[in-house]
Parts: C-alpha cells; structure tokens; sequence
C-alpha cells in the first residue's frame, strides 16, 4: 500500500448521552483532546463505560461529537459519513456476512466502491495472504475458526486501504492462548502495511504488547497518554498505576533531603526516593512500589513484619506491612534465595530509582 500514512487529532471532543435510568444527561466522553501520529498503533485503555468505545465511534463516524472537531490528517471530518471517512474497523463480533465465502466477504467493500473485478481479485488474494488465509477463500465463514473468522474481518477492513485501522475490543471472543498469538498477528500486520491502528481494550498485557502509545481513559477523560514504559514507570496519578500493572502506595512525610534524594518518613523510618520539582518539606506523598522493585533483606531499609510469604515457581510472593501499609512484592527467581517465612521481621528494600513518587 503506497498511500500517505495519516494521523488522527481530536480537538476538545464531548459526547452527551441520557443515562435510560435517570433520564439525565452525562458527559460519556469530555473536552477530550488527543494526538495520534500517522502510522503509530495507539490504544485506548481503561475499565469498561469509561468512554472507549464512544471515542472510537466518533473517529469512525458511527456517533457524532456534541462538541469539538476531528481531524483526519488536516481534514476535519465531523461532517463526514464513515463510508467517506478513510477508515475501516474491526469489531469484536466480526460482523461477517454468514451467506457469503471468505472470497465475497473481503471482496464486499471493494465491490461497493465499484472497484474492476480483475482489482478486485488480485487485492483480495494479497490481503488473505498477508493474514495468512491463502487457500481459504472458497471457506463459508461458518466452517471457520474463531481465530479464522478474527482473521477475515481484518482482510476485510485493510482491504479497502484505509489510512487509520480502528479496533474495538477484537480478541474477546477468542480463547486466552489465542488472543495472544492474534495479537502478535495484528502487530505485525500493522507494521508490514505501515497503517495508523486505533485500539480499544480493557486489558492491559494487550495494550502493552501492542501499542507504540497508551491512552488511559477514566470517566469520559483522559488520564494520561504515554508510551507503555511512562505509563508503567511514570504514571500520573493512583487510578494510572493500579490500572497498568500491580502496584504499592506508601504514603510519607517529606523530611530533609539527601544529596539528590528526598527523604521521607515512612512508617517510622526514612525512605529515600528520587526527589522531583516542586517538592517541600512538610508535605505528604505518594510513593508508587512495584511489586518487583523491592526485596527483603536482615537489614537496610524500611522496617517491615511478613504476612504472608508464597512459592509460586518463577517467583516468591509476600505480603508485608510497613507500619499500617500492606505491601506485596514479587521476589523472582526464588529457588537460591532466602525465603522469609509469616512472622519474620525484616527489612523492605528499594533501589530509590525504581520508585516514583507522585
Ligand atoms: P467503554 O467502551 O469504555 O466500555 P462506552 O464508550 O461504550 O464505554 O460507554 C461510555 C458510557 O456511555 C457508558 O456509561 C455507557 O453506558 C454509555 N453509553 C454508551 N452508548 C450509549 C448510548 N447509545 N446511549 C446512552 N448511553 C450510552
Ligand atoms: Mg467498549
């Protein structure tokens, strides 16, 4: 495909729906603003009702924004229907024609926009090649496998040569082992074409394994867009780290400083973390701990009690209280470690660069 890659941008984007119960309006997306680079794969993360779906059918012209304007590269399409948008999406219950072979269903797009037959064919059969269905075509989509099925509805959304790919939640209906081999499928379709992929999910490995940039949406807003390292090792708020990946909160006071470091009181001992702009002696803060950012030793850090302590093969798990705090730690490849057992004092300890306070 030798078409310019495009970008999308939304400009303050709301979208209004009554909730049936209360007969109430509420905002299902707000004042939402976003950049997604042209040939970039970008997901849209976050619990479900949090607006994903909603800002997927605004790009795709299947609902249109109550405010703000879309843009298509430098066009704004608000005005447009989907069919003139230049682009083409892929939902979670394939929407295959069920009379019709694997043939016809790519082919169905290209047919609509009146395209030569001889086109048509030669297009339709470097597509099945490209999500590897060669040999295929002739399949009724009922004879097919799930993942099969997952497969033509991609065929049948590149094939039209879309500038930007929209995905709304593909791989639920799959099997787990499925769903990630079909994701590294999808990624590496996405690459060979060079294509713009907008994503939506609620799971967060697929995001991850995915995604060049991460949007994390959270009641109609957007709570932090990044690359999946900022997101996991720099998130902005509490709601960000618990999302991505397993997260500890240990509160404390900021003391002092040491060198480069701040230094807090947590749980009646100092912890020093890395020290960031603005911070003042006397406050509280947020440290984020990931569980395998920290291990257990005689001596050296913050003084903590083990409450529960696990073998679960590629790692031990504990569980331990600093002072009131419950923190769970992942302490990988166990097998010639010591292992603290329930009820041993000891010390948690981190390397302050692996923290991050908010
Ligand atoms: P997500 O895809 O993140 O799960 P959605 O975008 O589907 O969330 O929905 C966002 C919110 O808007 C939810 O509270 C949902 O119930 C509501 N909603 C979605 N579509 C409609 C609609 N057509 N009418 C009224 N409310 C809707
Ligand atoms: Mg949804």
């Amino acid at each position: 495909m030798s078409k310019m890659k495009k970008g999308v941008r939304l400009e303050r984007i709301s979208k209004i729906y009554q909730d049936p119960k209360s007969g109430k309006d509420f905002y299902a997306v707000k004042d939402t603003s976003l950049t997604i680079e042209p040939g970039s794969f970008v997901t849209l993360l976050g619990p479900s009702g949090c607006g994903k779906t909603t800002t997927l059918r605004m790009i795709a012209g299947f609902e249109s924004p109550d405010e703000g304007e879309i843009y298509l590269g430098e066009e704004a399409i608000n005005a447009l229907t989907p069919n003139k948008r230049d682009t083409a999406m892929v939902f979670q219950s394939y929407a295959l024609l069920p009379h019709y072979n694997v043939f016809d269903n790519v082919a169905y797009g290209l047919k609509l926009r009146k395209v030569p037959k001889e086109e048509i064919h030669s297009r339709v059969m470097r597509i099945l090649d490209l999500v590897e269905l060669t040999g295929m075509e002739g399949r009724m989509t009922n004879q097919l496998s799930g993942g099969q099925q997952q497969r033509v509805a991609l065929a049948r959304a590149l094939v039209i040569e879309p500038s930007v790919l929209l995905f709304d939640e593909p791989l639920s209906n799959l099997d787990a082992k499925l769903r990630v081999s079909m994701r590294t499928e999808i990624r590496r379709i996405q690459q060979e074409v060079g294509i713009t992929a907008i994503y939506v999910t609620h799971d967060q490995s697929e995001a991850m394994a995915l995604s060049d940039n991460i949007i994390i949406m959270n009641h109609g807003v957007v709570a932090q867009m990044g690359t999946p390292q900022e997101i996991y090792y720099h998130p902005v708020n509490e709601f960000v780290a618990d999302f991505i990946g397993e997260a500890n909160f240990l509160k404390g006071m900021m003391t002092g400083t040491d060198g480069d470091h701040a230094l807090l009181d947590v749980g009646n001992s100092k912890a020093r973390v890395p020290s960031k702009e603005g911070m003042r002696i006397g406050e509280e803060y947020t440290v984020v701990l990931r569980p395998e950012s920290a291990y257990l030793a005689e001596q050296g850090g913050l003084p903590c009690k083990v409450i529960l302590s696990c073998f679960m093969g590629s790692y031990q798990n504990y569980h331990v209280m600093v002072g009131n705090t419950l923190v769970k730690l992942t302490d990988y490849n166990p097998k010639n470690k010591r292992i603290y057992q329930v009820g041993e004092e000891c010390s948690l300890v981190f390397d302050p660069e692996s923290v991050h306070i908010l």
